[in-house]
């Protein structure tokens, strides 16, 4: 394997420092735009598309602790102060309601509703009932209260959504504040393309971003709906023209329609995870896809460049700072080998064991009991999210942010989009703090 060096650092370009931002999930497409709208030069090297992609589109902050969340943002707090190992005990509220806000900012209304200062109830694809704090807009006319009637209306094509089940649980589950919903279900046939007989959502969103199929799709459901209901159907409602495609749905049909969202790759997170990478783009961060990081060298206690393996070759990317926003295991950035032992495989640094395990009980056999130890490993961060062990940096320039922290099992509290943004805020705030980064304006003429 040949190696070749890429002096992208500021002496190349002039004084513009040169932060690389390690991931494309929502934690590295946030720290990447904080800092490049703060003016800094950044390059986000990833190997693939981040978790965004496979997740339902929501924005979770915190649901559970584990009695279920009404108001996530004024709840951080609280639960960090009685989960000291959590990141939320690093990162406060503060961080996470700029972090919203960012988010919010980017992506814009027509991607997400909600402000995180209260968790709303969607159903899921099983007819549970899920709190969630920021949702897409065709979601809303599906957020559970007392007194709503819905009818959930799947297509035969689409096998991977359950209309029975949906409605079925829904018409048995107590709300959180003791309401009920009324709901029944229908099946259909609709085929997305003629003699498609088994169809993904992205099929089906796709072929629903053509004008002609979506309306034969609506007219074919009009007969379906009572007065007062509105109508749950699977998230695949457009994917390049979703705006067009659920106005004109919700128009033909006559009533509000919502979406629920399914197995992934999940519709509405592709939408979302299109705006971010699109935006990131466009707001001239260099994104290179595709692309591993495989190693690091350092000197005089910072990371000076990054090792990116591409298809037989070795790129060094010389930086004057790095956020690590790899993920977690989800996304192979931790490891855990046969011996025991976690492992971060991106920059090789020291992760953090949750307190009183080690290598024999990461793991334990009840399967349906307690979360696995392991799911807490992560790196560990000071309150600026710079790298630490033992309270001590790793190195002076490097930062961490989302999945890829230690102290968290994220599903399972609903933290994990809060924890990537609030990081995200954080990580990128204090690279800029320690960093001559140029006010915007002053280099619109640079390359970056
Ligand atoms: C099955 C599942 C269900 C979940 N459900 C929930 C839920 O209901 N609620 C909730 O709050 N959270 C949930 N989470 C957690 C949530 O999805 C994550 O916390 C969040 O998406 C993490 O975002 P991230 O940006 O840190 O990482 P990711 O989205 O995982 O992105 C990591 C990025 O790093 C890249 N990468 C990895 N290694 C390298 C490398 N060596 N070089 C370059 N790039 C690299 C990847 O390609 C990817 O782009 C769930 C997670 C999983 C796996």
């Amino acid at each position: 394997m040949t190696t070749t060096a890429v002096s992208t650092t500021a002496a190349r370009i002039g004084a513009q420092p040169h932060v690389v931002v390690i991931g494309a999930g929502i934690a590295g497409l946030t720290a990447a735009l904080r800092l490049r709208r703060a003016g800094a030069r950044v390059t986000q090297v990833t190997k693939g598309l981040g978790g965004i992609q496979l997740s339902q589109g929501t924005i979770d902050i915190l649901g559970y602790t584990p009695d279920r969340v009404s108001r996530p943002l004024d709840a951080i707090d609280d639960y960090a102060a009685a989960h000291p190992a959590h990141p939320y005990a690093k990162i406060g509220s503060d961080a996470v309601r700029q972090g919203v806000a960012f988010l919010r900012d980017v992506a814009g209304e027509e991607f997400l509703v909600g402000d995180g200062e209260e968790n709303v109830n969607l159903p899921t694809a099983v007819g549970a009932v899920r709190p969630t704090a920021l949702i897409p807009p065709s979601m809303t006319a599906g957020v559970l209260h007392d007194g709503l009637k819905v009818v959930i209306i799947g297509t035969a094509q689409l096998k991977d959504f359950h209309p029975m089940l949906v409605a079925q649980n829904l018409e048995r589950t107590v709300l959180p504040d003791g309401g009920r919903v009324q709901a029944r279900a229908v099946m259909t046939d609709f085929e997305p393309r003629p003699n498609e007989f088994d169809a993904s959502g992205l099929t089906f969103a796709r072929a629903l971003d053509d004008p002609k199929t979506r309306r034969a799709f609506a007219e074919g459901l009009k007969g379906f709906v009572n007065e007062g209901e509105a109508v749950g159907l699977p998230a695949v409602l457009g994917l390049d023209d979703h705006q067009a495609a659920i106005a004109e749905i919700s128009s033909i049909i006559g009533a509000p329609v919502f979406e629920i969202s399914s197995l992934p790759p999940c519709v509405p997170g592709m939408r979302l995870n299109e705006k971010l990478v699109t935006t990131v783009k466009t707001e001239r961060v260099e994104f290179i896809l595709g692309s591993k990081v495989i190693g690091r060298t350092a000197a005089d206690g910072k990371i000076t460049s990054v090792t990116v393996g591409v298809a037989g070759h070795k790129r060094e990317i010389a930086c004057d700072a790095v956020i690590l926003a790899a993920g977690g295991f989800e996304s192979g950035a931790l490891r855990l080998d046969s011996h025991g032992t976690v492992h971060d495989t991106v920059l090789d640094l020291p992760v953090k064991l949750p307190e009183g395990i080690d290598a024999d009980t990461l793991t334990h056999e009840d399967y349906w009991g307690k979360p696995q130890p392991l799911f807490e490993v992560g790196v560990d961060v000071d309150s600026s999210m710079k790298v630490i062990k033992d309270g001590v940096p790793v190195f002076d320039n490097v930062y961490a942010a989302g999945g890829v922290l230690a102290g968290a099992t994220r599903w399972q509290d609903k933290t994990g989009e809060g924890i990537a943004l609030g990081s995200a805020v954080k990580a990128a705030d204090a690279v800029l703090a320690g960093l001559p980064v140029a006010a915007p304006a002053a280099q619109t003429a640079e390359r970056n």
